[in-house]
């Protein structure tokens, strides 16, 4: 066994213990592509899903005395991971569910929640205010650490309190300034927090009104979006004055392939995996990336996250 498998095989043992202790269930070398939206991923060594905060603490502070690292999983639709997997353990949000608990005008729900879940749900309830986040298949805590929006809003503008867990294992609440949350950032990714609950200030509407904005808003997608493939959402930030799916247009980079990675024919912005690897999907961004700089002398950013090793 060479020096860093015996590591890999230590350290998911240690987890695997803390996991047992706290009752946590546990997947050991857990394939990571069907655990996201692109698709791509080799194994973490353990796979973790804590069901409530308390539980997720009690794992913080066990990890922390450890000094073991960890990342955290919402939905994976923002994610590009690996395909040789990575060392660090994973724990996902997956399993912090339950019913959102409407408060007047306003939701608290899970973190582990899907936004379209949670949008249509507070529509059947007459509560509205939500609806540009509908088409976005995150989760509710991704979403809170990304500030992910659509249509020049974004889930800070909404959101009214956020409950936390540190690296450390303390539980907090917290209620954010809107200076706490900026283009595709959030108090939330800066300080390493894990979200655990939200509660979203909304407006009380006629559930019929809601849904049709909803049904606009997705029509909307549905027509500007390759919603039926394989993909991460937008893999590039938007450059200063501009839309970076305009620009890669512009450039002609629609349908620019690496092996079976592909620039959509329906947002320049998205690539889709048509059974391609997550090399084939950095080097068709790095493709992408080159093109501008030279064509147009933007430095483009990403906007999807990666998960490698090195
Ligand atoms: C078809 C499609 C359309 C999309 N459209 C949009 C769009 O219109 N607008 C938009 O903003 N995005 C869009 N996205 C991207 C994506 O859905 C969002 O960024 C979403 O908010 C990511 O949430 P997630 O739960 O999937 O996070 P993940 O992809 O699982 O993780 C993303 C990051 O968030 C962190 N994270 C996850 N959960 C937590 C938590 N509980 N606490 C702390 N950190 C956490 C992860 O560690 C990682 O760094 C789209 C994606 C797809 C596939």
């Amino acid at each position: 066994m060479s020096v860093d498998r015996e590591e890999r095989a230590r350290m998911a043992s240690m987890v695997a213990k803390i996991a047992r202790d706290l009752g946590i269930p546990c997947k050991v070398e857990e394939p990571l592509g069907p655990h996201t939206t692109m698709g791509v991923g080799g194994p973490a060594p353990c796979f973790l899903e804590p069901t409530s905060a308390g539980i997720l603490a009690g794992l913080m502070r066990e990890m922390a005395a450890a000094g073991l690292p960890f990342r955290i999983l919402g939905a994976g639709s923002n994610l590009i991971v690996d395909d040789r997997g990575l060392s660090t353990p994973v724990i996902s949000t997956a399993s912090l569910s339950g019913e959102p608990e409407r408060r007047g005008e306003s939701v608290r729900a899970p973190a582990g929640m899907l936004l379209p879940r949670l949008v249509r749900r507070m529509a059947d309830e007459g509560l509205g205010g939500f609806e540009f986040l509908e088409g976005i298949p995150g989760s509710l805590g991704g979403s809170l650490s990304m500030n992910a929006g659509a249509g020049g809003r974004w889930i800070g503008d909404v959101v009214a309190e956020v409950e936390t867990v540190t690296p450390a294992g303390e539980i907090g609440s917290h209620r954010p300034g809107q200076e706490e949350f900026g283009y595709r950032r959030s108090f939330v990714s800066q300080q390493g927090r894990i979200v655990t609950s939200t509660t979203l200030r909304g407006r009380a509407d006629e559930p019929q009104a809601i849904r049709e904005r909803i049904r606009d808003s997705r029509a909307y997608r549905v027509a500007t979006q390759p919603l039926s493939e394989r993909s991460s959402g937008c893999i590039f930030k938007n450059p200063d004055g501009d839309s970076a799916g305009a620009l890669l247009d512009r450039l002609s980079l629609k349908g620019l392939s690496a092996g079976g990675a592909i620039v959509s024919e329906r947002h320049a912005n998205f690539i889709v995996n048509r059974g391609g690897s997550c090399d084939d999907i950095l080097r068709l961004i790095d493709l992408m990336r080159e093109r501008v700089r030279q064509q147009a002398g933007i430095d483009l950013q990403l906007e999807v996250v990666v998960w490698r090793d090195r």
